[in-house]
């Protein structure tokens, strides 16, 4: 006998999302919705309604979180957890790591097309495990427990939730791993699994779950935390339902997500001008000296070009165009991730309201050219860190953005980017000694959430405390990272000296930390980051990008006895070219000008120090306000040097006062100087482009460089020809990588 449907009026669920597909492609509007009848009838009931919702999100996440959770998920909240329709759309979203929202409704559209409803079947009680990057997730890292909801007999929506792990069992420890370039290097792998019913996650899948990672308590507290938030959300849509009445809310998700789609239009009109905006975007992957395999030992960067049409009617269109290849390294990003990095910055940067679902994803048409970085569309490829091209590819979507806003007048709204959300410490050890002997800890500190944001058109930008990923970002306290990675004690935390983009309005700035190894063995280490190139599209109109940053660690050393004898050790790294480990320490002190290494073995008394990244700036520095300056002096943002060859400022410190003083006279012949200096170096543009061209014509462009155009020429048949045409190139020209 045939199973009866679980879709509404005896649909299946594959017949309902083939029905809204139908709709949008139609209508343009969600379910072929006309007039948002409920709102217009009695706006108050819709309103609380969907305050109510929100509100069950948003307690679901905060119970969630205290019920049980790892490190990260605690101490900055790296989860959230989102309502679906039937069809696996976002309707409502609780606060937290937001880049998650779509891609579950992307894991939940797969199970839709797989025919899930017939085998292995869905039933209520049920509980899906994914983490897949090819179905909707970012990368092996976060795993998302998804449940479906029923009502008598019918489906009547989906709750998810989602963590970020220490650990995913990958190639080596940690949570965004540099040295895996395939997919059997990513960790466990669990594609929209089903891996529990009433209620209850399955004893064998939770056995085979925790052996396939090294943090197995922490993985069996989020599994607890995000079930425990997906079983509060169906409780409080049952509620819901006992209010308003099934019709209602029937009705009333698909208005809800029109209505967020409206939003975006609306807002898009309000805030923007229509046009084509580009930027330019780039990331380095340095592995030709650092790789373990043969066939990652490559230097790439990668090539992030960004368009964006801005259409009369409110829409948006967005693309790659001219992406580079993907490669043997993690970087390589998934829709998921790509919808993901999108969805969680326009929620940022145009529809902030209380209305965010995926309405705002089919506002938005887009395009990830297949064989590219940003859709390689092969699953046995690394996804372990998409993150490495997904942020600094997105940087051009808010400078994008940021154009149209500042010719609309927003000018507080512009931001020309965002500092670079990673370099996490990773890795992790075994503690050799003490009541933890034989335990593995891991590092997990995700200080990453705080980095600084770029200026505005009006203020500088925000200073270590934002991360794209996450609007909720706080770089946590180091007592608790300490907690949960004993083995990697904290030496200091200080102000990094110019980490922030200069401009008229300088970009947010941050700070370094310096930690030891301690207690342990065989104690992995490793990171990433953009070291060679500035990541993102820089600073606007005049202001510069942020600085970049770099490895320093030291091997060997003679902190033993620096501690014993209560002599002074480094607490920062202030100026690299002086080096404080390279003043007071004795042994093997590694500088790296990339940021991005394979893992490395450290040992007790081995010191590890970690820059964040400070943001973007705006406006010429030539015309940022003294007392500004002033202030960047006294606290440390800006060192002297800086200060007199960028902004052309001349001070002098007061020992007794103990502050900064500016000689305005001295500083304006310094300026003028300066200005001096621009006219004489400046070219006119032909001179520049004959120039430019000339690096390409006489062959003096780097092999990354070359091998980075090659890929976009070969992978575009329109940015080729627009790259041609610029530089009056010949229809069949190529880049020739040797
Ligand atoms: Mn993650």
């Amino acid at each position: 006998m045939l199973k009866k449907p679980i879709g509404w009026d005896g649909k299946t669920l594959m017949e309902m999302l083939n029905e809204s597909e139908k709709f949008i492609k139609e209508t343009k509007h969600y379910y072929g919705i006309d007039k948002l009848a409920l709102k217009e009838k009695d706006p108050f009931n819709y309103e609380r309604a969907y305050a109510s919702l929100r509100g069950a999100l948003v307690s679901s996440r905060e119970t969630a979180l205290h019920i049980s959770a790892s490190p990260i998920v605690k101490e900055i909240g790296e989860l959230c957890f989102a309502l679906y329709t039937p069809e696996g759309d976002s309707i409502v979203v609780s606060t937290g790591i937001l880049v998650h929202v779509h891609t579950m409704s992307e894991a939940i559209k797969f199970m839709i097309r797989e025919n899930y409803e017939d085998d292995p079947g869905i039933n209520p009680g049920e509980v899906f495990l994914n983490n897949d990057p090819q179905e909707g997730n970012v990368h092996t890292t976060d795993v998302q427990t998804i449940i479906p909801i029923f009502w008598r007999d019918e489906l009547i929506g989906w709750a998810g939730g989602v963590t970020h792990q220490i650990d995913a069992g990958g190639i080596t420890p940690g949570h965004d791993l540099v040295a895996a370039v395939s997919r059997f290097d990513d960790g466990a792998y669990y594609t929209c699994r089903k891996i529990g019913s009433n209620d209850k996650i399955w004893k064998d899948h939770m056995i085979n779950a925790k052996r396939a990672v090294r943090t197995p308590m922490y993985w069996e507290l989020d599994e607890k935390c995000r079930l425990a938030g997906d079983l509060m959300i169906r409780d409080a849509l049952f509620d819901f339902i006992e209010r308003e009445g099934i019709d209602y809310y029937k009705r009333f998700i698909r208005e809800a997500i029109e209505e967020g789609r409206r939003i975006v239009q609306e807002r898009v009109k309000e805030r923007l001008i229509p046009g084509r905006y580009r930027a330019a975007s780039f990331f380095d992957v340095p592995f030709k000296e650092e790789a373990w395999q043969p066939r990652a030992k490559m230097d790439k960067i990668t090539n992030e070009p960004i368009e964006i049409i801005v259409k009369e009617d409110g829409t948006l269109f967005l693309t790659f165009d001219g992406a580079s290849g993907p490669g043997p390294n993690p970087m390589n990003c998934g829709i998921g991730a790509m919808e993901g990095g999108q969805w969680v910055l326009l929620t940022q940067i145009l529809i902030y309201g209380d209305k965010v679902n995926d309405g705002a994803y089919f506002a938005v048409e887009k395009e990830y050219p297949k064989g590219t970085w940003c859709n390689p569309g092969d699953p046995y490829l690394s996804y372990q860190s998409p993150w490495g091209n997904l942020i600094p590819a997105y940087t051009g979507m808010m400078k994008a953005i940021s154009y149209g806003l500042f010719s609309r007048g927003y000018r507080e709204e512009v931001v020309p980017g965002y500092g670079f959300t990673g370099d996490a410490i990773q890795g992790g050890g075994i503690y050799s000694s003490g009541p933890l002997k034989g335990e593995r800890w891991m590092l997990s500190t995700f200080e990453i959430s705080g980095q600084g944001l770029g200026a505005s058109a009006v203020k500088d930008g925000l200073d270590w405390g934002y991360a794209m990923w996450n609007p909720e970002s706080d770089l946590g306290d180091v007592e608790t990272w300490e907690l949960f990675q004993g083995g990697i004690p904290y030496l200091a935390r200080k102000i990094k000296p110019n980490t922030a983009g200069h401009g008229k309005y300088r970009g947010g700035a941050n700070y370094a930390g310096i930690a030891m190894i301690a207690y342990s063995k065989d104690v992995d280490f490793f990171g990433a980051r953009e070291g060679l190139v500035f990541h993102g599209a820089g600073g606007m109109h005049g202001g510069y990008p942020h600085a970049t940053g770099y490895r320093l660690y030291a091997k060997n050393t003679n902190m033993k006895e620096i501690i014993e004898n209560q002599k002074e050790y480094p607490l920062w790294d202030p100026d690299p070219e002086h080096g404080e480990f390279e003043k007071l320490l004795k042994g093997e002190i590694v500088r790296k000008a990339h940021c991005s290494i394979y893992p490395v073995l450290l040992e007790n008394y081995d010191l590890v120090h970690f820059a964040m990244s400070g943001g973007p700036g705006y406006g010429d520095p030539l015309e940022r306000k003294l007392e500004l300056i002033k202030k960047d002096l006294d606290d440390g943002i800006y060192s002297n040097d800086k200060i007199l060859s960028i902004y052309g400022v001349v001070a002098n410190y007061d020992e007794i006062k103990g502050e900064w003083i500016i000689d305005e006279k001295a500083t304006e012949t310094r300026k003028n100087e300066l200005r001096n200096e621009r006219k004489e170096k400046s070219l006119p543009f032909n001179e520049y482009w004959e120039n430019e061209k000339k690096k390409i014509t006489e062959d003096k462009l780097s092999e990354p460089v070359k091998r980075m155009y090659s890929e976009s020429l070969n992978l575009s048949i329109k940015w080729a020809k627009e790259f041609r045409e610029f530089w009056k190139f010949p229809e069949d020209f190529q880049m020739e990588v040797k």
